[in-house]
């Protein structure tokens, strides 16, 4: 045993996730819609930080553990789909709400846009510093799986300027990579890592724990793999069984080995965080341990994308998924409309949450900000979850902020779901 923090009775239901994300959307309809695009004309004030990101939806195969709306590519065709997701950035683009923004960050995400050879993600890259303000320090990151790239398409990111890879490696346990399909084994990925080092690209890589078979021991070699490596960030997630999902139907069926139960989970979360804090990585974000100081930066609140059931749209008071699949979201950009399937609109009540929520990404909340904004304080506005947060333990408070304590971090999600208006069960 790593740990001495007794966590054991805090929740019952440990989330994975805080509330406000896309599956909560309500589906777009003529007036809201209207809504947004008539904010999208007006001007950007906002001085906060702003992510451009194009959306590739689509996998060489799918991982049995992922819920994301992705497509095969083999079903799809690149060309196809790049010339409409340019189209439809194209038509935020010309919007004055974007004009008047600069974009501190651009990030193909997905799916896996590493999926898309050299020339295109290039062509891309290309696009949108031509029709975005990109400013002058702007930060590229392209993520995807170690098995589409080669020397080649590393060296030609690097020379265009790419600074970071997001590489989705999970686990470098080979027989674990195969429970979890995962196309390449662990000794391709590592030297995938080792040349992006080559080239001067950092590297930050997903790991997830608790996967079927994989005990603390196994665990704590990935980590300690991660380190051998150098990466310079990691992101690990417990694995999160959804509904629907390979993982779900051969977990049921005793087709995969049992994981671990709660206890189990928390201590692998506790273990990662030992081993990277003693090693010189930082908590940031919701799940990440990095020495990146571009991480412990104040996160991108606004994100302009588009693509293929793209569900990280967050414009002002706005947040919006694209609709897919990939022939549906084609036929609705030729069609000359913005390709959204759900939109969200916060009310007073949502941003104050969202303010609070900022715990999850580690940060603490700023109490003379909260009070600018919205006009009281924190303790005002969530008199009774405060004092019962802080009486538990998961929060501090002082003259100047709110934060998480050590036991609060482990349950970060749950503390944020106790501050939205559609509180879940997180008793
Ligand atoms: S590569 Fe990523 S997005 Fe694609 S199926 Fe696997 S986990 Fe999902």
């Amino acid at each position: 045993m790593t740990n001495h923090i007794d966590c054991s009775s805090v929740y019952e239901n440990p989330m994975h996730w805080p509330p406000y994300t896309y599956r909560d959307y309500p589906l777009v309809t003529s007036e809201s819609l209207q809504a947004f695009v008539d904010f999208l004309g007006t001007e950007n004030t906002s001085s906060h930080r702003k992510e451009l990101q194009p959306w590739i939806p689509f996998c060489t195969q799918k991982c049995n553990f992922c819920y994301f709306p992705t497509e095969l590519m083999s079903k799809n065709e690149m060309n196809t789909y790049l010339e409409a997701m340019k189209k439809s950035l194209g038509m935020y683009s010309k919007t004055k709400y974007v004009q008047t923004s600069e974009f501190s960050e651009i990030y193909l995400a997905g799916g896996t846009p590493s999926i898309m050879s050299t020339e295109q993600t290039i062509d891309l890259l290309k696009f949108c510093e031509e029709n975005f303000n990109i400013s002058k320090d702007r930060e590229i990151k392209v993520t995807g799986c170690t098995h589409d790239f080669d020397l080649k398409k590393l060296k030609a990111l690097s020379e265009y300027g790419v600074d970071q890879l997001d590489l989705g490696i999970q686990t470098f346990d080979d027989k674990i990579r195969k429970l979890v399909n995962l196309r390449d084994n662990a000794k391709t990925a590592e030297e995938m890592i080792k040349t992006a080092h080559k080239f001067g690209l950092r590297v930050s890589i997903d790991l997830m724990y608790n996967l079927p078979g994989q005990d603390l021991k196994v665990w704590s070699s990935d980590v300690q793999k991660a380190l051998d490596l150098n990466v310079e960030s990691a992101d690990c997630y417990a694995l999160d069984v959804y509904p629907k999902t390979k993982i779900a139907e051969q977990l049921e069926s005793g087709a995969l080995p049992a994981r671990g139960d709660q206890d189990d989970e928390t201590e692998m979360y506790l273990q990662a965080a030992q081993t990277f804090n003693a090693a010189g990585y930082e908590k940031t974000c919701h799940n990440r341990f990095s020495r990146i100081k571009q991480d412990f930066q104040e996160p991108c609140m606004e994100v302009v994308g588009s693509g293929a059931g793209f569900f990280m749209g967050t414009v002002g008071k706005f947040s919006y998924v694209d609709i897919s699949p990939a022939k549906d979201y084609i036929t609705a950009v030729a069609n000359g409309k913005f390709p959204i399937s759900n939109l969200f609109v916060s009310s007073d009540a949502d941003e104050m949450a969202k303010m609070m929520m900022r715990l999850y990404i580690r940060l603490p909340v700023n109490k003379s900000e909260f009070k600018e904004q919205f006009g009281k304080l924190p303790e005002e506005a969530f008199e009774q979850t405060i004092t019962k947060l802080e009486k538990k333990g998961l929060i501090e408070i002082d003259e100047q902020e709110i934060r998480l304590t050590k036991l609060g971090d482990i349950w970060r999600y749950n503390v944020c779901w106790e501050f939205s208006p559609k509180k879940a069960d997180t008793q």
